[in-house]
């Protein structure tokens, strides 16, 4: 049997755990307070009698994490290196990345260490998979992030919350359904971190099944890693179209239920020669369903080894004017992080493989 995660463990399941424990059910509560704060550590649980503390570090998982190393941007960006504390040490490191601005904290997490799909530009992928994280191992990177802020009040207009998830760090979420959709429903529970779906946003590369499972399970905000709207550059750019290609994924953009206002996010990463040209802006006008969608041009952030160049500043600029003269709705995405590589598609752990 798992051992139960203080980070996923509801209040009921606790209650119930504590009294089979012989210890009064009132203490569950008292424990995930301390917990929904971010706060896994149990010497920091200060009304926590000391008895409690050690029957539940002896039975239950209390940190899925161990914070390694954290670097910090110029522009504020945090990036977060864990090590998973697992008795199965071959998985090893994940990031996260916390993203401040003035009204709202973004925590951006991940949902595998290392990711299968091998999308040629992006450093994750050319890191080894090494397995699928569990829903307290996601949760518990916000957690984590939200215990940081708390020691180090940085925006204080913020009070230090987490307002926003974005499944946009290492891994493909819904290649992780099960665990993914797990670590959603307690990322909104009402008794844990209360965040409402408009809040929280899934970026996958279209897995079209699991997309359509995850608008019947979860409907959270929806985002594509489209990055080209011709099939044969895509298959190429983002491997899995091979198997899910441009009409599957259309089709199930089509019926993805949306929140009221909002917009299903097609990213579109700009790599200098290979999608930045005139037909792949006649495609990508094609495929764009401007009622429902809109498009962000995301930067090309290099890293060392890499095969791509981004496309310059004028080329990203005019190819947003184009769209927006054809009625869609585009934007130039701003680049967060990129001198410490906490940008998009730079997540690698220095750790994570030989
Ligand atoms: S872009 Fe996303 S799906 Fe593709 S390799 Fe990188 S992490 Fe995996």
């Amino acid at each position: 049997m798992n051992i139960p995660s203080l980070a996923s463990i509801s209040l009921t399941e606790l209650q119930d755990w504590m009294k089979a424990q012989g210890l009064p059910a009132f203490r569950a509560k008292q424990v995930l307070d301390w917990r929904n704060k971010g706060l896994l550590d149990l010497d920091a649980m200060k009304n926590i009698p000391k008895q409690v503390k050690e029957v539940l570090a002896e039975h239950i998982q209390v940190q899925p994490l161990t914070l390694v190393s954290k670097q910090k941007s110029e522009d504020g960006t945090r990036k977060y290196l864990f090590a998973l504390n697992r008795e199965n040490q071959s998985l090893k490191h994940i990031e996260s990345v916390l993203i401040p601005e003035k009204e709202r904290g973004t925590v951006c997490i991940s949902s595998q260490a290392g990711c299968v799909l091998d999308c040629p530009f992006c450093h994750t992928g050319t890191q080894k998979f090494e397995g699928n994280l569990s829903a307290a191992e996601i949760v518990a990177q916000v957690l984590a992030v939200k215990a940081d802020l708390l020691d180090d009040p940085m925006l204080p207009e913020l009070h230090n919350q987490v307002t926003h998830i974005v499944y946009m760090g290492m891994g493909e979420p819904l290649a992780n359904e099960m665990e993914v959709f797990d670590s959603l429903n307690l990322l909104m529970a009402e008794d844990y971190l209360k965040l409402s779906r408009r809040r929280i946003t899934l970026s996958t590369s279209g897995l079209v099944t699991q997309i359509e499972r995850l608008g019947q399970d979860s409907p959270v905000n929806l985002a594509i890693s489209l990055h080209s709207a011709i099939n044969e550059k895509r298959n190429i750019l983002v491997p899995i179209n091979q198997k899910h290609d441009l009409s599957k994924l259309r089709k199930s953009l089509n019926t993805y239920p949306l929140a009221k206002a909002r917009h299903i996010t097609l990213e579109y990463v700009m790599l200098a020669g290979e999608n930045d040209g005139q037909e792949d802006l006649d495609a990508l006008v094609q495929f764009v369903n401007p009622e429902r969608e809109r498009v962000n041009l995301i930067r090309f952030n290099t890293y060392p080894g890499s095969a791509y160049q981004g496309s310059s500043t004028n080329v990203t600029n005019e190819f947003a004017k184009s769209l927006i003269s054809k009625g869609i709705r585009a934007t130039v995405r701003r680049s967060r992080g990129d001198d410490i590589m906490a940008a998009c598609g730079q997540l690698k752990t220095a750790k994570g493989h030989s």
